[in-house]
């Protein structure tokens, strides 16, 4: 049996003339990392799940990314953060919202999934979770970061001068991080964690955490998503790629291309997925100028890349 593993560390990059070749390097170190994390585990036979977690949990270390450490701060300046994990062979998930003090929110998403009767945990309820499970947490000073910082005062400063919430530019605008995987039983899994979208109302709950709409995983196939949440929300875009599969026969790059440059573009929104299906075909597909992105097919084809 193949193993697959796709990571994104979010769409909606720097643009490309504003990107220096050392943040490009630094960007590919920490897709060249999460991607061996991942894949370190599936490699000596390990599930799916552990592989999705692992690479995110990476990725939320890593301040560069939008989950975790580098999270960005919501109008009120603060940090709420957001993830969920999605097993594909029992279609077990967890996820929580709002959450402020677990070092890496995903981890926090599957005790949810592996120790509570619920799907989604949020806001203090969740912080209090975190504690309980003895999840490593941290104080609001080990997410602070400059520049998470001043892209708020900026932003604040854009909309307080009439501009629009969606027009913001890309970089600031999105960000997340995610992961889909198939391993050698033939399970399929995916998780994905974001600090949401700078500026975003204290108490906003975005895509990431609502399966179906930012994650989704059955026995078909894994799907992450990254981009403006509300527009995921309503079209239920990580599901829509697997019911394509299902109901309509598509592979899944025909399915994932036509959620992300079909539906989902044709309702204004912009972003994009890593999905993986069952024989470990992986489909990245987005809209916008860039998505991080990093996979291994099933093929063991390995690809990493910003741009188009
Ligand atoms: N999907 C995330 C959200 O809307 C942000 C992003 O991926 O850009 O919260």
């Amino acid at each position: 049996m193949n193993i697959a593993l796709a990571i994104h560390g979010g769409a909606g990059t720097l643009r490309r003339q504003d990107m220096s070749a050392e943040q490009e390097q630094a960007y590919l170190a920490g897709l060249n990392a999460a991607l061996d994390a991942g894949l370190t585990i599936l490699q000596k036979g390990g599930k799916a799940l552990d592989a999705v977690s692992a690479a995110v949990c990476s990725l939320e270390d890593n301040p560069l990314f939008n989950a975790g450490k580098g999270a960005v701060f919501t109008l009120g300046g603060r940090i709420e953060m957001e993830a969920a994990v999605m097993d594909g062979a029992t279609q077990a998930c967890g996820s929580v919202t709002g959450v402020t003090s677990a070092r890496n929110p995903v981890l926090l998403a599957r005790a949810v999934m592996e120790h509570t009767p619920h799907v989604t945990l949020g806001f203090d309820a969740a912080d209090r979770f975190a504690h309980e499970r003895g999840l490593p947490c941290a104080t609001p000073d080990y997410f602070f970061t400059e520049r998470r910082w001043q892209a708020l005062q900026e932003e604040k400063q854009r909309l307080a001068e009439g501009g629009k919430e969606e027009d913001a530019p890309e970089d600031r605008k999105h960000g997340t991080v995610g992961a889909v995987a198939l391993d050698s039983q033939g399970r399929l899994a995916a998780a994905t964690s974001t600090g949401g979208r700078t500026a975003k109302m204290d108490g906003r709950v975005g895509d990431t955490p609502v399966f179906g709409a930012g994650t989704w995983a059955d026995a078909h196939c894994a799907v992450s998503g990254t981009g403006h949440g509300e527009y995921f929300v309503r079209i239920a875009a990580a599901h829509d790629i697997s019911a394509r599969l299902r109901y309509a026969g598509q592979d899944i790059a025909t399915a994932a291309e036509a959620v992300v440059n079909g539906s989902l573009r044709a309702q204004g929104g912009t972003g994009g997925v890593v999905a993986v299906d069952h024989q470990g075909r992986v489909a990245m597909p987005f809209n916008c100028e860039g998505m991080y992105r990093a996979m291994v097919d099933g093929a063991g084809r390995r690809e990493v890349a910003i741009y188009r």
